[in-house]
């Protein structure tokens, strides 16, 4: 019988309830536990696709094509798992399951309520999760913080199952936030004593308290907490703001957290983090660093390119070197030269992105990656990008364009698969999640991987339009990689340059901090490269 930690938050959002989720499956999955995570997400979007990155940032892609929320993607990267759509459930889902439940008129007339009916499905899906990974503990994180109207029912549905689950089978944490006052120099509890009592007016007592803060914790303030939430002292943990996410799976099991909960859920388990904790030194210890640049157009925002970053981190810590990324504005190198903006740069990544904004100014990247020798990795749109500046400043074609910017260009070198087959319904729905991808031997892409097939995850309605291959091909551009069958370009790349790859799917949603992914491993390595040789691989000026 699985058992189950839930994860709610207080006081204020956006201070590590996932990454304290995701670190608690990390403690779990080292002492030998199968652990699977899910993320209850209170909004009532169905999934977050079709959200702006405004919104929620990043939407994380599962091998399985689940659009989820970033947690996810925390979750796999701790865990060093895949997880399933079933790992990410919206209270859109509840409603809509629930909705053509009655519209199919399933529910024989009767009146369709929030208790029972919508927390009997979200319970089902709880139970399901667990279920379908084998999990011995699924932790459920609640999105949002209590309190919030569209968290209610997932709050009832949690407090049904610690009702009916033997109690030794259920644990519930709430991560909450300790505000510093500079007048008086200290740190505040009241916040935190008002969110475990909205969380116990809805029948839930918390079991432990992990308190975040950005300043050292005293041991009187730990006590008061538990003194005022009834919690015992040893289950209030300190959290501080940490130097790196990675560090927290760390700090909580020194601070206590693994003994705890399994005593409390009576398991059996012995720490070993001393992988992960080699991991982290290697991050904190790296013997120097490299300069690259992220072109893209939420540049003030992290979180949509959150996988990116990480993927970057990861790759750093492979190497042993820090990554200094510089976040560029796509549209600054639509005014700005790219030598100026660019320049002393040793890698230069575009990641993925949907909209016209940006676009010629990551064009503009690539252009000056591929004159100046600099190493660059296109994600998705960013091999988009790369194939239409080849395709434009090596092969001639003018206005040679995406038909997602220029239904009309003439060389439409990147275009909706039904386009190339001469069917003009549009209605296209996005290719999403892993795909199998064939690797050409040989190339930078297949040396990277060193391997023949490859599964990576999707999201784009674009591909690559085959109709221009070989005359992209003639010209020097190299595909590295396809569909097995041979229909898809997956992958390209440049032969006469350091390193020049382009990928359709996003390499970035499988790196994993203890297993970097190859081919930005392989970006990192010749960034380092660059660093040493800065001039290799230059085109020399034209006329
Ligand atoms: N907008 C492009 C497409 O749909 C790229 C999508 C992406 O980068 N995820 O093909």
């Amino acid at each position: 019988m699985p058992k189950f930690i839930f994860v709610t938050g207080g006081v204020v959002s956006s201070v590590g309830k996932g990454i304290t989720t995701a670190s608690i499956g990390r403690i779990l999955k080292s002492r030998g536990i199968r652990v699977s995570i899910q993320k209850l997400d209170p909004y009532l979007n169905v999934d977050p696709g079709t959200m702006s990155p405004y919104q929620h940032g990043e939407v994380f892609v599962t091998a399985d094509g689940a659009e989820t929320d970033l947690d996810l993607g925390h979750y796999e990267r701790f865990l060093d798992q895949d997880l399933p759509a079933s790992s990410s459930v919206t209270s859109g889902q509840i409603y809509l399951a629930v909705l053509e439940r009655e519209r199919r008129g399933d529910y024989l007339g009767g009146t369709i309520q929030a208790v029972p009916h919508l927390t009997n499905e979200i319970k089902s899906r709880i139970y399901g999760a667990a279920e379908a990974a084998g999990a011995e503990v699924l932790i459920c994180e609640v999105g949002g913080t209590v309190g919030d109207i569209e968290g209610q029912t997932f709050i009832e549905a949690i407090r049904q199952i610690r009702h009916e689950e033997p109690r030794e089978n259920c644990l519930s944490v709430h991560v909450t936030f300790l505000p510093w006052v500079g007048a008086t120099r200290e740190l505040k509890t009241k916040p935190t004593q008002h969110s475990v009592r909205e969380l116990r007016s809805m029948g839930i007592q918390p079991d432990v308290i992990v308190a975040r803060s950005d300043h050292p914790v005293p041991l009187d303030i730990r006590d008061k907490i538990a003194l005022h939430c009834d919690v015992e002292p040893r289950a209030v943990i300190p959290l501080e703001t940490a130097q790196s996410i990675y560090e927290v799976p760390l700090l909580l099991e020194e601070r206590g957290l693994g003994d705890y909960i399994l005593e409390r859920l009576g398991l059996r388990g012995t720490r070993d983090l001393d992988a992960w904790r080699e991991m982290v030194e290697r991050l904190r210890n790296p013997h120097g660093s490299v300069d690259i640049a992220i072109v893209g157009k939420y540049v003030e925002l992290h979180d949509a390119y959150l996988s990116v970053k990480e993927a970057l981190v990861h790759a750093g810590i492979h190497h042993g070197v820090a990554i200094n990324i510089h976040w560029v504005h796509a549209e600054w190198l639509e005014r700005r030269a790219a030598g100026e903006l660019l320049a002393g740069m040793h890698g230069i990544v575009v990641p993925g992105g949907f909209g016209e904004r940006g676009w010629e100014g990551k064009i503009e990247a690539a252009r000056y990656a591929r004159e100046t020798g600099t190493p660059y990795l296109g994600l998705c749109l960013g091999m988009q990008v790369m194939v239409t500046e080849f395709a434009r400043n090596v092969c001639g074609m003018k206005g040679a364009n995406s038909t997602e910017f220029a239904p009309d260009t003439p060389y439409p070198v990147i275009s909706l698969l039904e386009e190339q087959q001469g069917i003009t319904n549009l209605g296209g729905t996005m290719r999403l999640g892993a795909y199998p991808c064939r690797l050409v031997p040989g190339t930078r892409a297949h040396a990277a991987y060193g391997c023949d097939l490859v599964y990576e995850r999707h999201r784009h309605r674009w591909e690559f339009n085959n109709a221009f291959r070989p005359q992209l091909e003639a010209a020097g551009l190299v595909v590295s990689g396809t569909s097995p069958d041979g229909s898809l370009v997956e992958v390209t790349e440049l032969a006469n340059h350091p390193f020049m790859v382009g990928t359709q799917f996003h390499p970035e949603l499988q790196s994993r901090p203890n297993r970097a992914h190859p081919l930005f491993r392989a970006l990192v390595q010749a960034a380092i490269e660059r660093q040493l040789a800065p001039l290799a691989g230059a085109v020399p000026a034209r006329g």
